[in-house]
């Protein structure tokens, strides 16, 4: 029998720790601590991915597979999206700040680049393989999403929507009619893999995400839109590593994913 005092403070820690992703040991990426000096990109794919390793340039994944840093180059930025290396993933610096200006630069895209080959070896190289490493995580009687097992990605994702859930603004809204998260298929209007494939993607509300080819936009040219997700929201998922769709100059509004490495890359890039 617990006397009311005990139970008084079991209550507290309950009310204090949401019941989604509480005791799955979520990382956040705002606050970790960061190595000092060496190369940015590399401290940030390293403290992203336990396990992986980096020397001179090559980079090994937890599971054995091994892929070169590669190089910068300063070709056109459509050729770097359609087959980017490792370190042209960091071309363009997420901006950590709530602010839509960066995106209107042409081709402003932190986080589109993505090498296949990686991320198929990080979640799984095929629709099977990635759906034998799905798991739920739900947002209060409004959604569940599908999301990797791996790298911690699924626990992240509880750990994000129980935050969410205690946000003092009106949430809902932009939980109702998911786009939804794991689906195994091609980016739309290209032959890439979208980031949905490898279960580490989700999309909120389509109605209130607003996304570059369903605006009559030019690839290129995509402007300015008028954003309707809160800034609570976004910065909640970053704070456990996903980055944000409406950041991007090709605005996918809907769209947040997972990519730790870019949200501590930016933090290394600001000191
Ligand atoms: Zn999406």
């Amino acid at each position: 029998m617990l006397t009311g005092f005990k139970r008084l403070v079991l209550m507290a820690s309950f009310l204090a720790s949401p019941a989604l992703g509480a005791d799955c040991g979520a990382v956040d990426f705002m606050t970790l601590p960061l190595p000092s000096g060496g190369d940015p990109a590399e401290t940030a794919l390293r403290v992203a991915y336990p396990g992986l390793t980096i020397d001179a340039g090559k980079v090994t994944l937890p599971g054995g597979a091994t892929f070169l840093m590669g190089e910068d180059s300063s070709r056109a930025p459509a050729d770097r999206l359609a087959d980017p290396s490792l370190r042209e993933q960091f071309h363009d610096v997420y901006p950590l700040a709530f602010d839509l200006a960066a995106r209107e630069t042409p081709w402003f895209d932190p986080g589109r680049p993505r090498v296949e080959a990686f991320f198929q070896a990080l979640y799984g190289e095929s629709e099977a393989a990635v759906r034998d490493r799905l798991e739920k995580a739900a947002i209060k009687g409004k959604a569940t999403f599908l999301m990797n097992g791996q790298h911690g990605v699924a626990c992240q994702m509880a750990t994000a929507l129980a935050a969410v859930e205690a946000l003092s603004i009106d949430w809902s809204p932009f939980f109702k009619d998911v786009g939804g998260s794991f689906a195994w298929r091609p980016i739309a209007g290209t032959k890439r893999l979208s980031a949905h494939s490898y279960g580490i993607a989700f999309d909120l509300n389509a109605e209130l995400g607003g996304y570059w080819r369903w605006s009559d936009r030019a690839e290129g040219d995509a402007g300015a839109y008028d954003n309707k997700i809160p800034q609570e929201i976004v910065e909640v998922f970053e704070r456990f590593g996903f980055i944000w769709g409406g950041k991007w100059h090709h605005f996918d509004g809907m769209h947040f994913e997972y990519r730790p490495e870019l949200i501590l890359h930016a933090r290394l890039m600001a000191r």
